[in-house]
């Protein structure tokens, strides 16, 4: 399917489409829509093969198989938006537009054939036209019935297309984020680092919690996981909307700072840093204080020649000089 399908290719696929589906007794929802669609253009030999067989073998079709087709030909793919549901979507758009432009059309027709039909009532020759005329109109409001219908079918399917793009979005959100912290995890540091010029200047910060497998011990597992959080929440109190936090390992943290040197760097992770002592955790239903915690940090700044991976080794430098000279401080390198 492309953006160039032409509206009359696009109409007749469409319905054949919906024959296709209620001939196998198939939902038109959007994924199967989508699938027989671009199955019935052809485009993908392949996936028609596939869909060949299944048919052939089993004499029938169900939504089962075809999701399984569209997770394997569609849902896995990076470029989904771009090959996928935008051309689909564009296709939909412009069948309705031409569909609802038919439909006025049409209207204007039958107008124009009543007038035609009061004008012949008067006339001699009325009696032998008057069936034509009727046969005409009738024709004529049965074909605007079935547009209309056909394009309100089109409009819940495009809606529902709309619907599956913003879900598709959200997945793709979520799979970028630390189900613990809603952070971004590595795969969404990756994508997010894609986002920044390399022509300015940025810094990352590597944070470790102090003496944590200590306080794992000595308090649970669980209320180790919420002091995870927490910190979490203070590295994000302290950062700006152009940087992002990444929740890199266990107790492990990678903050990117955006268009900040390592000066500025090192004046925010040291904020994180006090925030964090000053953290008041308290024992749920006990009036008990946890001890208070501590991080570590290690501040370095992207170097022309470097590459990210690189950058992140050398803040890790700075935290391990930071752990051997004492904990809860910063080092730039
Ligand atoms: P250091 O000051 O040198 O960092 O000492 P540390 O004890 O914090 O040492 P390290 O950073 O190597 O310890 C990591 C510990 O963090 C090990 C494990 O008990 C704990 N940990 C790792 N992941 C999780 C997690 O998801 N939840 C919890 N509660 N603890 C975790
Ligand atoms: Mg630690
Ligand atoms: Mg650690």
């Amino acid at each position: 399917m492309n953006t160039q399908d032409t509206y009359p290719s696009a109409v007749k696929l469409s319905e054949e489409t919906i024959k296709f589906l209620s001939n196998y007794e198939v939902a038109p929802t959007p994924i199967n829509f989508s699938v027989i669609y671009y199955y019935l253009s052809k485009k993908d030999e392949k996936m028609n093969l596939l869909l060949d067989e299944y048919i052939s073998w089993n004499g029938s079709l169900d939504a089962v198989f075809i999701e399984s087709i569209f997770l394997e030909f569609f849902s896995n793919s990076e470029d989904v938006e771009k090959v996928f549901f935008t051309p689909f979507e564009n296709t939909l758009t412009s069948t309705i537009e031409q569909l609802e432009r038919q439909a006025i059309n049409g209207e204007q027709i039958t107008k124009n054939f009543k007038k035609a039909d009061r004008v012949l009532a008067n006339s001699d020759q009325a009696n032998s036209l008057k069936p034509l005329v009727n046969f005409i109109n009738s024709t004529l409001i049965d074909s605007q019935q079935q547009h209309s219908e056909l394009a309100c079918e089109l409009e819940k399917t495009y809606k529902q297309v709309n619907q599956l793009k913003s879900q598709l979005k959200a997945s793709r959100e979520e799979a970028m984020r630390d189900s613990l912290t809603g952070l971004y995890n590595r795969r969404g540091c990756e994508e997010k680092l894609k986002d920044l010029t390399l022509e300015s200047t940025h810094s990352s910060v590597s944070i470790d919690i102090d003496h944590f497998k200590k306080f794992n011990d000595d308090f649970g597992h669980t209320i180790g996981d919420k002091v995870i959080q927490r910190v979490a929440t203070t590295i994000e109190e302290h950062i700006s909307a152009d940087d992002f936090a990444v929740r890199f390992g266990g107790e492990e943290f990678m903050v990117v700072l955006a268009n900040k040197t390592k000066e500025e760097a090192r004046n925010i992770a040291e904020k994180i840093r006090i925030a964090i002592t000053n953290l008041k955790l308290k024992k749920k239903n006990s009036n008990t204080y946890l001890p208070s915690i501590s991080i570590s940090a290690g501040i370095a700044e992207y170097q022309e020649y470097q590459n990210w991976k690189s950058v992140f080794e050398v803040a890790d430098s700075a935290l391990y000089q930071a752990k051997h000279a004492g904990r809860n401080c910063c080092v730039v390198l």
